[in-house]
């Protein structure tokens, strides 16, 4: 696993997007947040299991955000150990190479997803490879704009590939959540 600066990195070199851009983070997008950055702003369900991947300054200063349909590269190389749905899309689940055989797994979750025909559990896929594309919210009329949403989370090994989703990854008594902005 690179660092997130690097991983982000990737993003903008998937999307041939200028160099020099700077990611805005809100407060709402970050882990643990209650509070949600859409809508209304008021509070979310739960605190945030991960980061949220949206808004970028342009070298003229202007906010963007990305657009649906935005590749998504692989942070690591690595295994596609399970594809569940979410709220909006899809969820990738991504187990690095170098973290498997201990009694925990630290997995890479990507969700909001359109994940590429090809990638499906058991594929192995090399760091940058594209994955898949960000999901678009405006077919589920979601207040939602389309973003790329990363945890990073270490589970029990014993814990099967199919129950690796989001009935389990909200559950902190079961999942040790890792902040990607420091890794
Ligand atoms: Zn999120």
């Amino acid at each position: 696993m690179t660092r997130f600066k690097q991983y982000l990195s990737s993003i903008a070199t998937a999307n041939n997007l200028k160099d020099g851009i700077e990611w805005v983070f809100y407060p709402g997008m970050l882990l643990d947040s209650k509070s949600k950055w859409w809508g209304n702003f008021k509070t979310r369900h739960a605190a945030h299991e991960g980061i949220d991947i949206c808004f970028f300054r342009t070298f003229d200063k202007t906010i963007r955000h990305l657009a649906p349909g935005t590749l998504v590269p692989a942070w690591s190389t690595g295994t596609v150990v399970n594809l569940c749905e979410d709220f909006l899309g899809h969820t990738l689940v991504v187990e690095p190479e170098y973290t498997a055989g201990g009694p925990t797994r630290v997995l890479e979750v990507f969700s909001h997803l359109a994940p590429c025909d090809e990638i499906t559990p058991g594929t192995r896929v090399g760091a940058g490879r594209i994955i898949a594309r960000t999901f678009d919210t405006r077919t589920k009329g979601s207040p939602l704009l389309s973003h790329l949403h990363v945890s990073c989370i270490e589970v029990a090994s014993h814990i099967p590939f199919a129950a690796l989703n989001w009935s389990l990854f909200p559950l902190r008594e079961k999942v040790n959540v890792i902040n990607p902005v420091f890794i």
